[in-house]
């Protein structure tokens, strides 16, 4: 049986050094979330980030907007909280409704107040390995990989999944950190060999149990993403029963890389009240 990657111990440790930091900081950071429309998964997400920054003495709110809102509408709503001192961190919840431009609003937000990591001069910065706010998910899987001491440096990895919120910047952190990294993608061709040979596997394609036992090596580590709610409660991107009985390490689902990506976004938030002062 595989040792099992326990995403809330890490993230635990995680909020230690996250409380810490923010005792040096001469103010109580503020996170401001914006949600638009009233899609009930992320109703769901903002309400668990939101009790998180509280529970941690953090000041944290929620500005809902109307499906209906027009991009320009939650533009300006960006730009009044880019202009708010007071507000250190902007979170755009996504997806946003369809009509409102995605990748314009992400643009709006203040670089040193986007604790999502998503706007294009943060992507950058980490595409040169400078990060600067780093999108939470991919952070978080890397702070699980260290945790537990899983060597990275000159490890085969395989991330599957390419997209802007966790294939990409996950591949990018794996490679800083000296991986031999191999994106794959829904084009790939031969998924199973490349995954076949990995030392670390990163799942995040959104395909419920689609890494199989007989798509991964014995002792390789594997990272599940995905999130899928079924009639059996949350499951991952890795079918779990079998792929545990011959890999080395994995993270469950739930319980491994998800609460990770909260902790990294109020990791994110002191990060981002430090460039502010
Ligand atoms: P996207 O749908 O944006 O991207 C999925 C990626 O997987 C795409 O690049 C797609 O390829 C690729 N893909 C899809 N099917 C296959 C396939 N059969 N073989 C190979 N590649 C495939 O998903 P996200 O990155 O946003 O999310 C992925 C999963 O992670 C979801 O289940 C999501 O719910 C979960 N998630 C979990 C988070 C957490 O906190 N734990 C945070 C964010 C996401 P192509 O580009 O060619 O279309």
């Amino acid at each position: 049986m595989a040792l099992i990657l326990d995403g809330k111990k890490v993230a635990e440790a995680t909020y230690s050094k996250t409380l810490l930091e923010m005792s040096l900081l001469p103010v109580v950071p503020r996170i401001t979330f914006v949600i638009v429309g009233d899609d009930p998964a992320s109703q769901t997400y903002v309400r668990s980030k939101t009790n998180k920054a509280m529970a941690l003495g953090i000041r944290g709110e929620t500005i809902s907007m109307p499906a209906s809102s027009t991009e320009d509408q939650v533009v300006a709503k960006v730009r009044e909280l880019n202009a708010d001192r007071d507000v250190n961190g902007i979170l755009v919840q996504l997806p946003l409704p369809g009509g409102i431009n995605k990748s314009r609003v992400l643009q709006e937000i203040d670089p040193n107040k986007d604790v999502d990591g998503l706007h294009p001069v943060n992507v950058g910065h980490l595409a040169l390995g400078e990060p600067r706010l780093v999108p939470c998910t991919p952070a978080g899987i890397i702070e699980i990989l260290k945790f537990y001491s899983i060597p990275i440096e000159g490890a085969r990895a395989v991330v599957v999944g390419r997209s802007d919120i966790v294939g990409k910047p996950v591949a990018q952190l794996l490679l800083m950190n000296n991986a031999t990294v191999t994106l794959c993608h829904s084009r790939t061709k031969n998924l199973k060999d490349e995954t076949s040979r990995a030392d670390i596997v990163i799942a995040a394609l959104g395909q419920l149990e689609f890494i199989r036992a007989d798509m991964v090596k014995e002792n390789a580590t594997i990272i599940d993403v995905g999130i899928h709610r079924t009639p059996n409660g949350i499951m991952g991107d890795v079918a779990f029963g079998e792929v545990s009985q011959k890999v080395g390490a994995l993270t469950p689902v739930p319980g491994g890389v998800g609460p990770m990506t909260i902790a990294m976004l109020m990791k994110n938030l002191v990060t981002a009240t430090n460039f502010q002062l």
